[in-house]
């Protein structure tokens, strides 16, 4: 057992401060991991604010972890010390249910989160706004060499999120994609999709990221501010890829779907969203999706890798946190906000 210090919440409105939390000693397939990085999702948020359910607290949160493996158990076969690795949103899994089976892990019917979970020994999770974790082997993935730490840590969220419906929907030459929201997971889709070899569109609320969302591969760009905007869309896309962290009309963007287009919704706003069902008639489909399982978690790092996916960053201190939620809330980061784990006190 170590005290490793972190930084959380002790309830729903309060700052954040520093903690500190019990990391278990290392099982026999465990690794220890020095935390150098950790990215700041929105989900980081809903769950910190209590949006979804109210989590257990004190909370430390954070999913999107890059560090160096300093500590492997006697029975670790696939990392070594000094290994540079990525830990996402979770941390254990069955191994024996049918969909980790199926490499679907995500779905496992007693997976564990990175925080706010329940892990096998009892304790409750603690993410990676904190100097040190020990995990599974299974559940830390090797960085591609070419990648940056910091500017990786994001994919093991964002990444993986985008990745796997834009493989699973079959982006790549002769689709039309549209990613709705760019921000954290919205800029690294365009990257992804665009390299899949997908034609790509940006939607988001005005043109102020126009140039970046170019930049990042995408060949045009759509405010919704605009009133013309839906009806020069209609019809539009095979495949739209709605990132956005708050409610609005998703009829509107079914409406940009050629038929037998799918919109897949990975925001994950914590109020229902509603259409109208005559919006699908066309053989639409309106899909979810979580995460990726482990196999495609790490085929998405070496995508990202190979290609030069990675995330533009803004690094901050542990005492920024506050702040940064507020910035992320109000659409203010561009693109991810990663917190420089050594900043923790
Ligand atoms: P983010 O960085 O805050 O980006 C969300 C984007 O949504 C914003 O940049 C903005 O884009 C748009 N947006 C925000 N408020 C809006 C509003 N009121 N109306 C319309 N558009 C709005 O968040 P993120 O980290 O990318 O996460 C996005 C969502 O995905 C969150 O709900 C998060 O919980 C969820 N998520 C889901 C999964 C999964 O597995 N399904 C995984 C990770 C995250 P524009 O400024 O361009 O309009
Ligand atoms: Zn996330």
């Amino acid at each position: 057992m170590s005290v490793v210090r972190a930084c959380g919440v002790t309830g729903p409105h309060v700052p954040f401060q520093s903690l500190e939390v019990v990391r278990r000693e290392p099982g026999p397939k465990d690794v220890v991991i020095d935390i150098k990085y950790c990215g700041i999702c929105h989900s980081d948020i809903h769950t910190v604010r209590g949006e979804w359910k109210m989590p257990p607290y004190p909370l430390v949160p954070g999913h999107e972890i890059t560090g160096i493996v300093r500590e492997v158990g006697a029975a670790v076969t696939r990392l070594a010390v000094g290994d540079r690795v990525g830990v996402g949103c979770m941390v254990n899994s069955c191994g024996e249910c049918d969909y980790c089976q199926r490499g679907l892990e995500q779905f496992c019917r007693s997976g564990v989160w990175t925080y706010a979970s329940r892990d096998y020994d009892d304790t409750i999770t603690q993410g990676g706004y904190s100097r040190a974790l020990t995990v599974s082997e299974n559940w830390a993935f090797p960085l591609p060499d070419s990648l940056d730490m910091a500017k990786a840590a994001p994919l093991m969220c964002a990444g993986a999120t985008t990745y796997s419906p834009l493989k699973r929907w079959g982006a790549g030459p002769g689709m039309r994609v549209g990613v709705i929201g760019l921000g954290g997971l919205g800029h690294i889709a365009i990257q992804i999709a665009a390299a899949m070899g997908a034609e790509v569109s940006v939607i988001s609320r005005t043109l102020s990221k126009k140039d970046d969302g170019l930049a990042l591969g995408a060949s045009d760009y759509w405010a919704t501010s605009d009133e013309a905007t839906f009806k020069t869309l209609f019809a539009s896309f095979d495949f739209l890829l709605c990132t956005v962290s708050s409610v609005q009309n998703m009829g509107d963007y079914i409406n940009c779907l050629r038929p037998g287009g799918v919109l897949v919704g990975v925001g994950l706003p914590p109020d229902p969203i509603s259409f109208p069902m005559n919006a699908l008639s066309r053989h639409k489909s309106i899909s979810g999706s979580l995460i990726a399982g482990r196999k495609e978690t790490q085929e998405m790092l070496d995508f990202c890798g190979a290609h030069g996916v990675e995330a533009r960053i803004e690094l901050i201190r542990a005492t920024d946190i506050d702040d940064t939620y507020k910035r992320v809330v109000a659409s203010e980061v561009r693109y991810r906000a990663v917190l420089d784990v050594e900043t923790i006190a």
